[in-house]
């Protein structure tokens, strides 16, 4: 039996990040992780612009302007935002100008429409203006040639908006990290179908499917096979090629009808490692086979979304390249009592809330889903604990399902 910690760097030694890459369009970008640097290919904004709505003029026109000497200028043109006034300003002159419109030659400065009368073919200035003044320079936000995005980071919303206002389309990233799931086992119902004597239904695939999409991961290769070592060998040798990592659940345990042993054996597999020092989890089984990480995991719902979390996650993230998927370990203080005590280290369901924790009330053993609902964390407890009391400090992992719009 190894170490949770070494059982995850023999994974991490083992695998290398997809180097595949793909060009999407920005509406599919969010979240997914930049395999290039951008730079901006123009200047924003593209031309001096007005702030706000007023006039655009020469400043040495109203250099003498005042409340009781006001200065009149005649409007030599309307420009809206969006278009352009090819003419010059010449002295004795303003335009009319909207928030966003090019400042028009000859223009060093804009004025307000409120410190105005607002006058359509000659307006009254009352105050002087300085020159420079409320004009947003060309390039003053990004200048042509900036870096706007670095290669290997997350990209957020930030991101897209700076891409979209240089004018990118598309963006160049790594493409998602590509997953096979089988569930095995002779019990197994699809949801949906009618429940047979003796059998149950295939949490697990749902269960985990849905944490891998949520994690950025494209589940490729989907499926669900009974205790039967050659079918599962089958679908191994075949889906292999098509994807950076195969999940399997169930079958890894000392029963007669746990197959993955020697599935293992059959497919020439190299084993990096069964059982880790765990609890749920324990029989986790991994190899790899074809240069790619096969994660076998537990059977028992909780204790395959535990393997999974705990060592599936780490391999993900390397993988990916996606620092999203790491885990998060913080401390916290018990709230509750665990009365079970943990002669091997345990992980055990909680909500961690402002640094305090709560166990839920339901059952936790490994085969129990129902304490995972609104469980945001796993309490760490080390081997040869006698249980936890309120007040105790702990460690967690925590469970949380990153926002996409982050980072
Ligand atoms: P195993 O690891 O195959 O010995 O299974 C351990 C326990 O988990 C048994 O009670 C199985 O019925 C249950 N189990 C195995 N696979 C699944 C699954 N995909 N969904 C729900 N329960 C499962
Ligand atoms: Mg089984």
């Amino acid at each position: 039996m190894i170490t949770l910690e070494r059982a995850t760097e023999t994974l991490l030694d083992e695998i290398s990040p997809v180097t595949r890459t793909r060009l999407v369009p920005l509406e599919q970008a969010a979240g997914r992780i930049s395999a290039q640097d951008v730079r901006a290919g123009i200047d924003m904004p593209p031309f001096d612009r007005s702030p706000l709505d007023g006039y655009a003029l020469y400043s040495g026109d109203i250099a003498e302007a005042s409340r009781e000497k006001p200065v009149k200028l005649k409007v030599a043109a309307e420009i809206a935002a969006g278009s352009f006034w090819d003419g010059t300003l010449t002295s004795g002159h303003a335009a009319r100008i909207m928030t966003g419109s090019m400042l028009p030659a000859g223009a060093d400065c804009v004025v307000m429409q409120e410190d105005t009368d607002d006058g359509e073919r000659e307006v009254e200035f009352y105050a002087p203006m300085k020159p420079l003044k409320n004009i947003c320079f060309k390039g003053e936000d990004i200048k042509k040639g900036t870096l706007i995005l670095p290669p290997g980071i997350s990209i957020s919303c930030a991101h897209l908006g700076v891409l979209a206002s240089v004018g990118n389309s598309r963006v160049l990233v790594k493409d998602r990290v590509r997953a096979g799931l089988l569930s095995t086992g002779d019990e197994l119902t699809m949801p949906g179908e009618p429940l047979e004597r003796g059998r149950i239904y295939n949490s697990n695939q749902f269960m985990l499917a849905g944490r891998m999409e949520q994690l950025g991961v494209h589940v490729t290769s989907l499926y669900e096979t009974g205790d039967d070592a050659r079918e599962v060998c089958e679908i191994i040798e075949r889906e292999i090629a098509g994807v950076d990592i195969f999940f399997t659940t169930g079958g890894v345990s000392v029963g007669r009808r746990d197959i993955m042993h020697s599935v293992l054996e059959r497919l020439g597999a190299k084993k990096l490692f069964w059982k880790v020092a765990i609890k749920p989890g324990t029989p986790v089984l991994a190899a790899i086979y074809r240069n790619k990480l096969l994660l076998c995991l537990s059977g028992n719902p909780f204790a395959a979304i535990t393997n999974f979390e705990l060592l599936g996650r780490p391999a993900l993230r390397k993988l990916s390249g996606d620092e999203k998927l790491d885990l998060v370990w913080i401390k916290g203080v018990m709230e509750d009592r665990f009365s079970k005590p943990s002669p091997q280290r345990r992980f055990v369901r909680a909500v961690y809330e402002g640094g305090r924790v709560k166990i839920p009330e339901y059952s936790h053993s490994s085969g129990a889903l129902l304490s995972l609902l609104g469980s945001n964390a796993l309490i760490d407890i080390p081997e040869g604990s006698r249980g936890l009391e309120p007040g105790d400090r702990v460690d967690l992992v925590m469970l949380s399902a990153f926002a996409h719009f982050t980072g």
